[in-house]
């Protein structure tokens, strides 16, 4: 047993016989222990009190001398305070250090805490996000950042790919990225990419200027080669052939300008804010025209399901990214194959699938279709008048329709392409069944 515990108890003992003996004197023993137990109790309930008092004046009063076991117990606390002072200590030396690494990064950084409020930030998140950290520190981010895009971005939960913002002052632009931690806290991180953003928009512009000076001449070239292919028409020899050779080349060189312009303008013009309802009866009878024409030569079955729902959207943008697709599979499938169109929608998303029983695509190409001027066969690809641009088109434009690509091929065998629209981008017609009862 412990020393002093053994010292505390022999004491209470003591003094309990010692009381006990004199009643005993008295004729009252049992009394007497009673009282000795009583006066025991007593006394270790007074050093029980100012042990307490000491410790509710926060320890900083002087250190009470109870003696025995009680001496025991404070130097135990005191110890134990001592320890967790210099942790602490530890712990705000490391966040100080924290805090002035954070301050010298050139990126921004904001914790978030539950209802997306502000703890806190470092000196960046003033230029690049334009708050004032004293004076927003405890505010609702979506209050300050007033970009709606942010406020959907946040909202969304999914933070797999980053956000690009403007940045609070002209031109400035900034790439913003949430990791979400702890129990609902979240690091807005964003960083300065104005740099970037000029040359990449210097890129686009060039692209598309050079694409637009680039369409007289070939309009050019194309009605001389027209009039030259005239004028030799029945007649043999190299130059018959020659004009040939430059008439399909030149046309080449048009669709491959009058996709690039295309995909510029899908990179440099802002989407629509407000989208028109596409009828998709319309457009997918459109399309089946399109890939009836294209493969006559083929033979091709084409089919058409539709589910009667209709698209939110750009009707001209769409109408581009699905004849592309039906090109492609036009292309890509032999004589005789089968091509099928198939609009399908429910309340979750709606899908435009593309599916052919061509060649098919080996699956390591998959992930790059939608790179400009990919091609899993480029001599084929360019036997076949494609630009190496189609599907690059076709995911811009999805894009814009909150939209994603699906594909899913198997080599020999045919390939699907599917157009995946979210919820809020189809339209039902009315359901009769639900419809009020007509007044007579
Ligand atoms: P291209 O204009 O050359 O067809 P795309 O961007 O439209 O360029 O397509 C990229 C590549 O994907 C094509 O070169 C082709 O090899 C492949 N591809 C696209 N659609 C199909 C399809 N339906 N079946 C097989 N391969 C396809």
């Amino acid at each position: 047993m412990h020393r002093e515990l053994r010292r505390e108890l022999w004491m209470a003992l003591a003094i309990t016989g010692g009381v006990a003996a004199l009643a005993a004197v008295a004729g009252y023993p049992l009394a007497g222990v009673a009282a000795g137990l009583g006066l025991v109790a007593a006394l270790s309930l007074r050093k029980l009190a100012r042990l307490h008092r000491w410790l509710v004046r926060g320890r900083r009063a002087p250190i009470p001398e109870l003696g025995g076991l009680w001496d025991e117990v404070i130097r135990e606390i005191h110890r134990q305070d001592r320890d967790s002072e210099r942790h602490k200590e530890r712990l705000t030396g490391l966040f100080d250090r924290l805090q002035a690494a954070a301050s010298v990064m050139p990126d921004a950084m904001v914790v978030l805490a539950r209802h997306d409020v502000i703890e806190w930030a470092n000196p960046p998140a003033e230029r690049l996000l334009g708050l004032r950290i004293e004076r927003d520190t405890g505010a609702r981010i979506v209050h300050l950042i007033r970009d709606p895009a942010f406020g959907a971005y946040l909202a969304a939960g999914d933070y797999r790919e980053p956000l690009i913002l403007k940045g609070p002052v002209e031109p400035m632009a900034v790439t913003l990225q949430i990791i979400p931690f702890g129990a609902n806290e979240r690091l807005v991180m964003a960083r300065d990419i104005t740099h970037v953003k000029r040359l990449e928009d210097m890129r686009q512009h060039f692209v598309a200027d050079v694409s637009h000076e680039l369409r007289t001449p070939l309009t050019v070239l194309h009605g001389f080669l027209e009039t030259f292919a005239d004028l030799f028409e029945g007649q043999d020899g190299e130059v018959r052939s020659g004009i040939a050779l430059m008439r399909e080349q030149v046309e080449r060189m048009r669709r491959l300008v009058d996709d690039l312009l295309a995909l510029s303008r899908l990179e440099t013009t802002p989407a629509r804010a407000h989208d028109d309802v596409v009828d998709m009866g319309a457009l997918l009878k459109g399309l089946a025209d399109i890939a009836t024409v294209l493969g006559a030569d083929r033979g091709q079955r084409i089919e058409v399901e539709n589910c009667g729902a209709d698209l939110v959207g750009n009707v001209d943008e769409l109408r581009s990214a699905f004849t592309n697709l039906v090109q492609n599979a036009v292309r890509h499938t032999p004589a005789g194959g089968s091509i099928r169109l198939v609009w399908r929608a429910d309340a979750s998303e709606g899908r435009f699938a593309v599916i052919d029983s061509g060649e098919g695509i080996a699956e390591r190409h998959i992930p790059f279709l939608t790179q400009r001027f990919y091609r899993v066969d480029s001599d084929r690809s360019r036997a076949s008048g494609g630009t190496g641009l189609g599907l690059a088109i076709v995911a811009k434009v999805l894009l814009r329709h909150d939209a994603r690509l699906a594909v899913e091929s198997v080599l020999g065998r045919g390939s699907t392409f599917t157009c995946v629209f979210p919820s809020s981008r189809l339209k039902f017609p009315p359901d009769p069944s639900r419809a009020p009862p007509p007044t007579v």
